[in-house]
């Protein structure tokens, strides 16, 4: 696994701070950077506190939902946060339990919804309630939202993940609030609405990254339109050069069974040739039977997905992203590293973007990500392919060419007299451009200031 992914609309924010610190740990020790993303609840219904945990539903029964949060009358269920009874209209279908159980409001009044129950089941506690056919009106920051957001900075997490994103503006409201706080925090957006779908480009636009969240698509459109919704957010992000991760039930029978489905392994393989950079589980480790199971049936599947994926598409991965002269560069180290068949990319990279860059044209070579600020190395986590390596600071160019050259052969990745392919952004030390393409045949010498004057530079900085 690359990344851990909290839901904060589940659980209390002390049991996520223990994961937290579990996984910062487990990271630790093993060395392996691990990103953390924390989303948040969003502008999304939920049920409040049913008394006695839940309630039996059967079809044909009447069942009051209160849409002021608060408990009401025995035989009604309070619904978080106020508001779903402005939203609802007599006919419409609501769903509780993406779908689970299915509810048909008959009256409205006041805050009290009467509902009558089309497909029963056991109601519980804190389930999510949606109306497929209406857009919330609920601000997208309610105050659990808040408090999430609150909690995610205070964490330091690498990524928020914004559930039930609607539009630009919905991400505005967020990212200024991230902004006041934490800047430069990473952004993911969830797909997960009609509506989101139908603002997709802006969404894009203002995002770091995005979710195919199936799950709830799954409910907001008919089942059918999620692959087509799927492909679609990952081609638009791949042309954005944003990241993407497609979500939920990838492994849904490995809940319970120790071993998946055809059928799943599958989903799995087209969702990595697709372009996914990264490809997520939810029950599946969380309260499912086999996690440790599940993720390694997931990272065999993905790593022989990647063995497909059209390397050669280089030039049409390039005409699809907007220009720019970091692109370009990192265009051309990928261009030049299948050239001369090199071994490996080796990105400088201070914030992980000049690696980010070079993982959107998806090159055969590995990428390795060499950075000194480990939030850099955490951010890549979500990348395509790539290796993230810590390295001290650099007190020159040449050393890091030969820093380069060295972490290369040691790592295994290339031998002397291949041909590896540096990229970076000069200079030195300032993040965010990508500029400078270099060729090195292994081994590249020594620079003439010693390990000495290296190391003084080092203590300095
Ligand atoms: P969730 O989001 O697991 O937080 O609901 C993903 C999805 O809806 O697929
Ligand atoms: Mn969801």
């Amino acid at each position: 696994m690359s990344v851990a992914r909290i839901n904060t609309s589940h659980a209390t924010l002390d049991f996520h701070r223990q994961c937290i610190q579990t996984v910062r740990e487990v990271s630790g020790s093993m060395g392996i950077p691990i990103g953390i993303l924390a989303d948040l609840p969003g502008p999304k219904y939920r049920l409040g506190q049913i008394s006695g945990g839940a309630m039996d539903l059967v079809e044909g029964q009447t069942i009051f939902l209160n849409g002021d949060d608060n408990e009401g009358a025995p035989g009604s269920a309070p619904v978080r946060p106020a508001g779903l009874h402005r939203d609802a209209r007599v006919g419409d279908d609501i769903l509780v339990n993406d779908g689970a159980i299915r509810l048909v409001v008959a009256a409205i009044s006041g805050p009290s919804i009467e509902c009558t129950v089309a497909i029963g089941g056991v109601m519980e506690s804190r389930k999510a309630v949606a109306i497929p056919a209406r857009t919330s009106t609920l601000p997208y920051l309610t105050e659990d939202t808040e408090n999430a957001l609150e909690f995610a900075i205070s964490e330091k997490v690498d990524f928020i993940g914004l559930s039930y994103v609607r539009s630009a503006d919905d991400m505005k409201a967020a990212r200024s609030f991230v902004d006041e706080r934490s800047p430069g925090s990473q952004l993911i957006a969830k797909i997960e609405l009609r509506e989101s779908l139908d603002n997709l480009e802006e969404i894009i636009d203002a995002t770091d990254g995005v979710m195919v969240a199936r799950g709830d698509l799954g409910v907001e459109l008919p089942m059918a339109q999620v692959p087509g919704a799927q492909k679609l957010i990952i081609r638009k992000a791949n042309e954005a050069g944003k990241v993407v991760i497609t979500a939920t039930q990838m492994l849904e029978s490995m809940i319970v069974s120790a071993t998946p489905t055809r059928a799943e392994i599958t989903d799995i393989h087209n969702a990595v040739v697709d372009g996914s950079d990264a490809i997520m589980l939810s029950a599946e480790t969380s309260i499912g039977e086999h996690p440790i199971e599940a993720v390694k049936v997931m990272a065999e599947a993905a790593l022989e997905a990647e063995k497909t994926i059209d390397r050669d598409a280089l030039e049409s991965r390039w005409e699809a992203l907007e220009k720019s002269v970091d692109r370009a560069i990192a265009y051309t180290a990928c261009w030049t590293a299948a050239d001369q068949g090199s071994k490996a990319i080796i990105a400088f990279t201070e914030s992980g973007t000049t690696a980010a860059r070079v993982s959107s044209f998806r090159p055969a070579a590995p990428i390795l990500a060499l950075y000194r600020d480990p939030s850099a190395g955490r951010r890549l986590s979500l990348r395509w392919g790539v290796i993230p390596i810590e390295v001290p600071a650099f007190s020159s160019i040449q050393w890091m060419f030969h820093e380069g050259s060295r972490i290369a052969l040691e790592t295994g990745y290339a031998h002397e007299g291949d041909s590896v392919i540096l990229v970076a952004g000069m200079p030195v030390g300032a993040s965010g451009n990508t500029n400078l393409v270099r060729v090195i045949v292994l081994p590249e010498p020594e620079p003439r200031f010693g390990r000495e004057r290296f190391n003084d530079l080092l203590v300095q900085e």
